[in-house]
């Protein structure tokens, strides 16, 4: 008998979704035991391999959410936000490990989570790969050793599909240099900017976005003074980085007590 971790894989047809199911099938670790769409999407039915362009794989995929979750040890969803809400509290019920990657989270929705949490175990991160996460920690570090002389910016891109703004990993960085400067990120936020904005508030925290092409994901932590720049950048030019940490969180989170998790508990920095 296999003692592979069982993992569901839901918005299968996405572009995640598809790229955590071939990171699934390559896993000596992880096997794939179902794969969610919904429902009256052309793929329900289908044999995943197949409808992905390949051979057939023996994962039939269903619409049906709770049944494909209690054969599974965890769940990994990249989807959207009212689908993440819905798939937590079958995960819980199922008492499976939910990845959540999906982003553009309101405060509300993710306070959503909470009640699921209580049963199972959830890990979520707006960024699961190892690079951004040691940025998040890096932009902690130096803003904390900065006082506003330095301005702080975060400037991100994105391909043209994505819906949300500024990307979850931006505002990772903006939480992460906000509590380096000991301030909340709400209160010193400046997004969008555009037209007669006033001069830059010393302290604040602005967002940058970007938007074309196929960019996979690219973010800078700009803090800029009188006479110096410091950068920190990451570049994402492959979706397999964020797959391979989704996988790794979904392992991580077997034996795990319930509750809310991220990827620094996850790579332990
Ligand atoms: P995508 O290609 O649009 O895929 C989204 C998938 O979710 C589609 O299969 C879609 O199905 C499904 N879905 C959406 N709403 C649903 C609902 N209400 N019920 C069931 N399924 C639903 O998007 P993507 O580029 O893969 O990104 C997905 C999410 O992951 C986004 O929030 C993105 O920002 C995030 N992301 C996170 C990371 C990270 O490391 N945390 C990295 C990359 C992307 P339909 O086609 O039927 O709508």
């Amino acid at each position: 008998m296999s003692d592979k971790t069982g993992i569901v894989i839901t918005g299968a047809s996405g572009r995640m979704g598809q790229m955590l199911i071939k990171t699934v099938l390559e896993s000596d670790k992880a096997k794939l035991v179902g794969c969610v769409e919904r429902a009256g999407h052309d793929w329900v039915g289908q044999d995943i391999g197949v409808a992905m362009g390949g051979a057939a794989v023996g994962v039939t995929v269903t619409d049906d959410a709770l049944e494909a979750f209690s054969k599974a040890q965890a769940v990994i969803d990249f989807t959207a936000p009212a689908a993440t809400i819905a798939f937590s509290k079958l995960a819980a019920q199922a008492r499976v490990t939910h990845v959540i990657g999906t982003t553009g989270m309101t405060e509300n929705e993710i306070a959503q989570l909470e009640p699921a949490a209580r049963h199972a175990v959830i890990v979520r991160a707006g960024n699961m790969s190892l690079g951004v996460n040691l940025l998040v920690q890096l932009t902690k570090k130096v803003a904390a050793a900065l006082d506003e002389d330095f301005d702080i910016e975060v400037i991100e891109a994105h391909h043209h599909h994505k819906v949300d703004a500024p990307s979850g990993t931006a505002l990772m960085l903006g939480e992460a240099a906000a509590e380096g400067r000991g301030v909340k990120l709400a209160d010193v936020r400046d997004s969008g900017r555009d037209g007669i904005t006033g001069a830059r508030k010393r302290g604040d925290i602005g967002f940058t976005a970007i938007r074309g092409g196929d960019i996979v994901g690219e973010h800078d932590v700009l803090f800029a003074a009188a006479g110096e720049r410091i950068v920190l950048r990451h570049m994402a030019t492959d979706r397999a980085i964020f797959a391979r940490g989704a996988v790794k969180a979904a392992l991580w989170g077997q034996g795990q007590k319930p509750g809310e998790y991220d990827m620094i508990d996850v790579l332990g920095l």
